[in-house]
């Protein structure tokens, strides 16, 4: 018998909704098509349980959703063979609750609609911000429905009555938009299907495939399928190999370059979340991805921001997370303060924490292998997640200008006979640049100790760190003092100096000295053999500057002239010699440009004004 169809208002408080919800969710129509797909999905699913627990008795037969776009009536179709709806269903679900819950959303989220965009889907009413009429043929699972049309131009008018669908499962038309043509274009429903239904768990399908033919790309008979129904994140690790987490790294990120390590996260008490993360090989440091960790519900991609739901260090990773105990219907700052998602943030450092130091205990020589390119990470997580840091100072490693890697243990244990000070400070002598350093590097370890290589951007910082998490621990840049100084083993005795003296020694030098910085001229007694002139830069000041250029506030010291300690070996007998005569000879400025050069700091006139002096010498 057939019903008569029906007019009927949809329940709705504001006069006319669309325009409304169209204006504030401009930036986002495209999450429509996820919205579609993914009520067709869940109709599927829920006949196979259905089917499974015996209440469905009839053919499941093909379980596909399919998405038809006729690219000249400007029609897009999502059709599915799910449960369907009956006519009080429709009325139930689509007319008081969709529209209802709209309707509540609107009113309760109008202030802040623009920043839970994305966040939050509309479901089936997501259609109207794109179309200027939407119709719904349905047909219930159950025995003897009848099939149902509906129709609705966007006004809250809508019609309901018997439809002529004959397939059980639901068809949605969408009559796109003037203003929203953009969607009636083949690529870009492709683009969208590949953005948001990549993983849904029941096959989408977008047309044909397509093959090139006699020099034209021409339809298949296969089904374009557009989705992989059991991505990795699904199956339990013990299930998987190295292959199939690489394989789906490049199914995920086709342009990037071999991962280095992967995570398999799974739990689910107290919450429930899956995934897999990446750690990328860093090829240039500081220009680093972020936002390249994808965000999924229950495998129906949400976002790809994920900057409130890990920690930040953790957003260099790469890879999906998948929770249905995210939520995704509110805005950002209350993210932010979700007991839940505090939860996730932290498990997911942990395991992130185990896996490294799992990596490290059984992995060694492989860690050791890939540690330059992880370093920064593991230095970022360490300077900015106190939790992180306590952990990662187990497995974190030290690399010496020698290129081999040490733990923080095995590093001190090695260094503490040779480098510990009067004061039973461990100095841990570190070169940031190996090749300007070298003869401060060599004298070093002439005298027994070893230098550290720390040339990474976030190394000053890390230095103070590693000073402030291991006790009796002093960071000495190799060149900071003479090597003698370096470790100071007893009070160093000072050769006996007047006043007067002192400051006659003070002009000498600094009138041979190039302009523009300040320098602080110290007499010592380092030996006879030892340089005449060595000039070293506090290792305090120099930090605080590189500190300050990293943006680590503190521009005061950045602001300030280059300051130099000048160091005078009295006995050296050079200086012996410059020391009787007291005034402005070749000699004196052989020695100090002598020492610049080696600092790198002769330049320009200064430079040439050395070589000539010195061909004059050697004549
Ligand atoms: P939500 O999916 O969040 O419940 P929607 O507005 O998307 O909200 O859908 C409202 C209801 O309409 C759904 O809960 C479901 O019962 C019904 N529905 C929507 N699309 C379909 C479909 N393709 N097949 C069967 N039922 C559907």
């Amino acid at each position: 018998m057939a019903t008569k169809t029906l007019k009927g208002k949809i329940g709705v408080t504001t006069e006319n909704i669309f325009p409304v919800i169209k204006q504030f969710l401009y930036s986002d129509h495209e999450i429509f098509l996820r919205e579609l797909v993914a009520n067709a999905v869940d109709a599927t699913r829920k006949l196979q349980a259905l089917a499974s627990s015996g209440d469905f008795k009839g053919e499941l037969g093909e379980m596909k959703v399919r998405v038809e776009l006729d690219e000249k009536k400007k029609t897009l179709k999502i059709i599915d063979r799910g449960i369907g709806m009956t006519e009080d269903e429709v009325d139930r679900y689509i007319n008081q609750i969709a529209f209802s819950s709209a309707g509540e959303f609107l009113e309760k989220y109008k202030d802040q609609l623009s920043s839970i965009i994305g966040h939050f889907g509309l479901g089936f009413y997501s259609a109207f911000m794109v179309s200027k009429k939407v119709t719904i043929d349905t047909l219930s699972w159950q025995e003897g429905a009848k099939p149902v049309h509906w129709s609705c131009d966007g006004s809250p008018e809508y019609s309901i009555g018997e439809g002529k669908r004959a397939d059980r499962g639901t068809e949605i038309t969408l009559f796109l938009d003037d203003d929203s043509e953009e969607f009636a274009n083949k690529g870009r429903i492709s683009q969208l299907l590949g953005k948001y239904c990549k993983f849904m768990p029941v096959p989408v399908v977008f047309g044909k495939k397509t093959e090139w033919k006699d020099g034209k790309s021409v339809e298949t008979d296969e089904d374009n399928l557009i989705n992989n129904i059991e991505p990795i994140w699904t199956k339990a690790p013990s299930e998987l190999k190295d292959e199939d987490y690489l394989k789906f790294y490049r199914e995920l990120y086709p342009m990037e370059e071999e991962p280095m390590f992967w995570i398999h996260l799974n739990v689910d008490y107290p919450f429930t979340l899956t995934g897999v993360l990446y750690f990328p090989k860093i090829k240039e440091r500081m220009a680093i991805d972020k936002n390249k960790i994808q965000l999924y519900c229950n495998q129906m991609f949400v976002t790809d921001h994920v900057d409130n739901i890990v920690p930040d260090f953790l957003t260099l990773l790469h890879g999906v997370i998948d929770s249905p105990d995210i939520p995704l219907n509110v805005s950002r700052s209350y993210l932010q303060s979700d007991a839940n998602v505090k939860k996730i943030s932290t498990y997911i450092t942990k395991k992130v924490a185990d896996r490294l130091e799992e990596i490290f205990k059984e992995q060694r020589e492989q860690f050791e292998q890939k540690w330059d390119n992880i370093k920064l990470f593991i230095e970022y997580g360490m300077l900015s997640d106190e939790k992180f840091c306590e952990r990662a100072l187990k497995f974190a490693l030290l690399k010496n200008t020698d290129g081999k890697y040490f733990s923080l243990e095995d590093y001190r244990t090695a260094i503490e006979p040779a480098q510990t000070d009067k004061d039973k400070n461990v100095v841990y002598l570190y070169a940031t640049k190996p090749a300007e350093q070298y003869s401060w590097i060599e004298g070093a370890k002439n005298q027994g100790y070893d230098v550290l290589l720390m040339d990474c951007e976030l190394d000053s910082h890390f230095v103070n760190l590693l000073e402030a998490k291991i006790e009796h621990t002093r960071f000495a840049r190799v060149d900071s003092d003479s090597v003698g100084n370096l470790i100071p083993k007893e009070d160093k005795v000072k050769p006996e100096m007047s006043e007067e003296d002192k400051k006659t020694l003070d002009e000498l030098f600094k009138a041979v000295l190039p302009e523009g910085n300040d320098y602080m001229i110290d007499a010592q007694n380092l030996g006879e053999n030892a340089a005449p002139v060595l000039i070293t830069q506090s290792e305090f000041m120099r930090r605080y500057r590189e500190m300050s250029a990293l943006g680590g506030g503190m521009n005061f010291y950045g602001t300030m002239p280059e300051s130099y300690n000048i160091l005078v070996n009295m006995e050296n007998p050079l200086i012996a010699r410059i020391w009787a005569e007291k005034k402005d000879s070749e000699l004196l400025h052989q020695v100090v440009d002598l020492a610049l050069l080696s600092n790198g700091m002769l330049k320009g006139k200064a430079l040439a004004d050395f070589i000539a002096r010195s061909e004059k010498l050697l004549k």
